[in-house]
């Protein structure tokens, strides 16, 4: 019998949110929302949409590969880090198939069977899975108050260890590191060990003394700063993100990474959001006015949730996060349970969160 490897037939399938076509086929009504995967409630940025369009009104550039180093993308990449300050080259920069494949390369770049990685508990489903996938070993460092406890991160790096990865701000809980404690954690960790600080929440971050990761690529560290086009852009469906880092981590990870892994139409869109500044100042906008209303209905309610740095609110429960997850699901309210005792609820327009919360009280005073 045709058998897979012991170390993936283990693997627990990582579960995507309900999609919106999926709830309403099965209740047969319109107009469910859904806020469980953290997308952009106001779509995709116009000026993507446009350029899209402007890309296949020649249908030849659709027949033809894509440009797998992505040259107008790193250009307009290199563009917008230097108007803040940053020097890149296309050198340092790779692009992914979303930054979850860049998760990937770096993991079969870095590491193999037996190897370690660290990881904050309450973080990222992605990291397990993509460590797994190559007989790696993951530790799980408990989080404190929902926090990555970076000391403890540090104290637990051994001879085995190859990665560590920081999700700042972190899914699903959306707390953020602060600068004094990842100064801390860099000052402990060894060379040879890869650090990955999975930035996807970075354009929504409120918090001053956010860390400045680009200061230890600037060093010459270890370091793989990922950033992605899914949240704040809008692109989620077209799977684009990228990576930072020096050049002899981005010409390993190149070797890994397949020819034509990000499409034409996806680099065409990312090379337009990215400068469409409007279109994220509105984007944060809704994202503040959104998590003020939500704070304070939930306050209302008597809800403990944990204050957040992202596009969405981390709501630990008292009940059984499955029951609450279908109660609303019957209302058509997508939202995402998170472990057995938590949900994750992403931020959305005014009329979406006010669904939410009118939905939340009526499931609620049935369960309870
Ligand atoms: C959404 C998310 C990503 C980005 O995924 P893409 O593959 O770029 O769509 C990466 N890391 C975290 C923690 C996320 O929540």
């Amino acid at each position: 019998m045709l058998k897979s490897l012991d170390y993936v037939s283990t693997i627990k399938p990582y579960v995507p949110g309900k999609p919106i076509e999926e709830l309403e086929r099965e209740l047969g009504i319109k107009e469910c929302i859904k806020l469980a995967s953290n997308e952009n409630p106001l779509g995709p940025s116009p000026k993507a949409l446009e350029g899209i369009k402007e890309f296949i009104a020649y249908p030849d550039k659709v027949s033809r590969y894509p440009d797998g180093g992505g040259y107008y993308l790193k250009n307009a990449l290199c563009d917008f880090f230097t108007k803040k300050g940053i020097n890149l080259t296309h050198e340092e920069i790779i692009l992914g198939n979303g930054s979850n494949e860049l998760l990937d390369i770096a993991v079969r770049t870095y590491m193999g069977y037996g190897d370690e990685a660290i990881f904050s508990s309450h973080s990222f489903v992605v990291y397990p899975l993509a460590v797994q996938s190559v007989g790696g070993i993951s530790k799980e460092i408990p989080h404190i108050n929902y926090k990555h406890n970076l000391l403890k991160m540090a104290e637990a790096i051994t001879e085995k260890t190859k990665i560590v990865f920081i999700a700042n701000p972190n899914n699903p809980t959306g707390t953020c590191v602060k600068k004094d404690e990842f100064e801390m954690f860099m000052e402990r960790v060894p060379e040879g060990v890869l650090v990955i600080v999975d930035e996807a929440y970075y354009e929504y971050v409120t918090e001053p003394d956010y860390p400045d990761t680009f200061r230890y690529f600037n060093e010459g560290r270890d370091i793989l700063i990922l950033r992605t086009f899914s949240k704040a852009y809008g692109l989620a469906g077209l799977r684009i993100g990228y990576g930072i880092a020096k050049k002899e981590i981005i010409i390993e990870m190149n070797k890994i990474r397949e020819p034509f892994n990000t499409n034409s139409l996806a680099q065409v869109a990312a090379t337009h959001a990215l400068n469409d500044d409007e279109h994220v100042r509105k984007t944060i906008e809704n994202n503040e006015a959104g998590k003020r209303y939500l704070y304070e209905e939930l306050k209302k309610l008597g809800i403990n949730f944990v204050p957040t740095e992202t596009n969405f609110i981390y709501i630990p429960l008292d009940i059984d996060s499955q029951v609450l997850f279908n109660a609303l699901l019957q209302m058509g309210v997508i939202i995402r349970p998170v472990g057995p005792k938590a949900v994750r609820v992403t931020i959305g327009l005014p009329h979406e969160n006010e669904r939410f919360i009118e939905s939340l009280k009526i499931a609620l005073a049935k369960i309870i």
